[in-house]
């Protein structure tokens, strides 16, 4: 297997990748080509230029302010599992089930958003952290949050000749849980669920909770949200919102699993997602 034929750029600046993805037709970026070259490879992929980032600097840069994480799109996977945990520990977490230890010392964060794979943890992290996605293209710059960024399977809101520059997580609360079920270690995830929740006193203030490889995106589940704001993380809430989220999902079946099978999966991981959330909180 080899790619189509295809010219190759290596861009040192922003300015020269955007002006080279606006100019060549059938330009497209490379990152850490874990999916792009697999694509060409099997000639899924025809386009006649790549314009590789690995040489912008800028697009690796990680920066901390005010509690909020910025990421450049070409962070990797491995920079965000070995070095962030103390910032975003849920991304950390999602960031080591991504492919196998290889894979990670290339993936980057920003070419797995544009990639948008429905059971990426990547993603479906970027999503429950109600993270923004920075575009910029030689017209401008724009922001796009999460749950308005994945729009299909491998489909974004991202247009043609936009970058993603950078990733913007808020504070992350320090209640989280992340759960997951691969076929093998490495594997792409059958189901994932991220939870990420604020907790005081009174019980639970903030509920995120989304999952991956249900739908055609990762997706937030609005009525197990709501099941826990104002109580307490016990193990009958839990076992509530667990349910309510196996409930209101449609799981897609294919050659890995059936329908049922994801929905039970659904259960089982939110339910170990929150418990793992409910056992990090320092208010309860
Ligand atoms: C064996 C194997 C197992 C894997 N397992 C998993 C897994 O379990 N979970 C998971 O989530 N992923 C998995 N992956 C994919 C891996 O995470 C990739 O890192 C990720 O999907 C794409 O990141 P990349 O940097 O390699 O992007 P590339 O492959 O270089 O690019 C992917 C796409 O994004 C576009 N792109 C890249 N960067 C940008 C940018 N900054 N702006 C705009 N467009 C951009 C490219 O044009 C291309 O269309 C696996 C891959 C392999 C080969």
């Amino acid at each position: 297997v080899k790619p189509p034929p295809l010219e190759y750029h290596s861009p040192a600046t922003i300015d020269e990748a955007l002006t080279l993805l606006d100019e060549l037709d059938g330009s497209i970026p490379l990152a850490g080509g874990q999916s792009l070259i697999p694509l060409l490879n099997l000639r899924l992929a025809h386009p006649g230029h790549l314009v590789d980032l690995a040489g912008i600097a800028s697009l690796r840069q990680v920066t901390t302010e005010n509690g909020r994480l910025e990421l450049g799109a070409m962070t990797t996977h491995r920079v965000v599992e070995r070095t962030l945990g103390a910032q975003h520990p849920l991304l950390t977490a999602a960031a080591s089930h991504v492919g196998f230890p290889a894979i990670r010392a290339r993936g980057t964060i920003g070419g797995s958003l544009a990639h948008a794979d429905p059971a990426g943890e990547i993603p479906l992290v970027t999503l429950v952290s109600d993270a923004e996605i920075g575009l910029l293209s030689t017209t401008g710059e724009r922001t796009v949050g999460a749950s308005g960024f994945f729009v299909g399977p491998y489909t974004t809101a991202r247009s043609r000749g936009e970058l993603i520059t950078r990733i913007v997580f808020p504070i992350p609360p320090s209640a989280w849980g992340f759960s997951e079920f691969a076929r093998r270690t490495g594997d792409y995830a059958l189901v994932a669920c991220a939870v990420s929740l604020k907790i005081n006193a009174e019980g639970i203030t903030h509920a995120a909770v989304g999952v991956a490889g249900v739908a055609d995106r990762p997706i937030r589940l609005p009525a197990a949200e709501s099941a826990l704001l104002g109580s307490r993380p016990d193990p009958s809430t839990i076992a509530g919102a667990a349910e309510i989220a196996a409930t209101s999902v449609e799981p897609l079946a294919d050659i890995h699993g059936s329908g049922e099978y994801r929905r039970r999966l659904v259960r089982t991981l939110t339910a170990r997602a929150l418990e793992q959330a409910s056992g990090r909180a320092v208010h309860v």
